[in-house]
């Protein structure tokens, strides 16, 4: 059974619909890149995963529940860490509060996020609103981590950000692939980065899976027909 599966899941935003079939399936401890062009469904994928945004047909199950009448709180609770594109902190509250906010009992506490991101200890104190694009992405990162998750969903997980903290950031996920059993679903422009820390790919097309597989049989064909590069 597998941590994570959606099977041909329908999508509207009011009357247009956004999703016409995906699927996607994500083991414990495995790292999975959503990948698409612009508009092709990422975003929503992952919002009807956390049940912000109802599906008409197919079903999501986890951990071979299936979720799709569970209102989103309850989704969260049952192990769904979100860190959603714009990382969306609470900017008038400091690191700390941000991430004791977001606290449910297990492994993950304020210092282990603090060694997974030094760059936030010197900022335990600060506003979020105060800090960079880099260090506001490690904070959404450790407060998903904060709920102690079994399923992290990175939207855009280095949009934005500059290079060196882009990195920062390809680390900490490989980290977390290599030292906890984490399922975790990635979104990221940077195909580059993705091949060396996703296990498997999925590419969406106008709301559909188009293809799923390893990175090695991605090639050039795939990718300029998929993904435009
Ligand atoms: P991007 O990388 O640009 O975020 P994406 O692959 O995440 O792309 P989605 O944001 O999931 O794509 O968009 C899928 C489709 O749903 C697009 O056609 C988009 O225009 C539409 N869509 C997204 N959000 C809304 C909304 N709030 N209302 C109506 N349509 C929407």
């Amino acid at each position: 059974m597998s941590l994570l599966e959606l099977s041909a899941v329908t999508a509207f935003y009011g009357p247009s619909q956004a999703l016409f079939g995906v699927d996607l399936a994500v083991e414990e401890g495995e790292v999975v890149a959503l990948m698409g062009r612009n508009g092709m469904g990422k975003t929503t994928t992952i919002r009807a995963i956390c049940r912000l945004l109802p599906i008409r047909e197919g079903s999501i199950r986890l951990d071979g529940r299936d979720i799709r009448a569970l209102p989103s709180f309850r989704v969260a609770r049952m192990g769904v860490g979100l860190v959603p594109e714009g990382r969306r902190c609470f900017p008038n509250l400091t690191v700390e509060e941000n991430l004791l906010a977001a606290a449910r009992p297990g492994e993950w506490d304020m210092p282990r996020v603090m060694r997974l991101f030094p760059a936030l200890a010197p900022r335990r104190g600060q506003m979020a609103a105060s800090l960079s694009g880099g260090e506001q992405q490690m904070l959404a990162i450790g407060r998903a981590l904060m709920t102690n998750p079994r399923l992290l969903l990175l939207d855009e997980a280095t949009e934005g950000l500059a290079p060196v903290v882009r990195q920062e950031i390809w680390a900490a996920i490989s980290r977390l692939k290599s030292e906890t059993g984490l399922g975790i679903v990635v979104v990221d422009k940077s195909l580059r980065e993705l091949r060396t820390v996703a296990d498997r790919g999925v590419i969406l097309a106008r709301g559909r899976t188009v293809w799923e597989g390893g990175f090695d049989r991605l090639d050039e064909d795939l990718t300029s027909r998929y993904l435009g590069v």
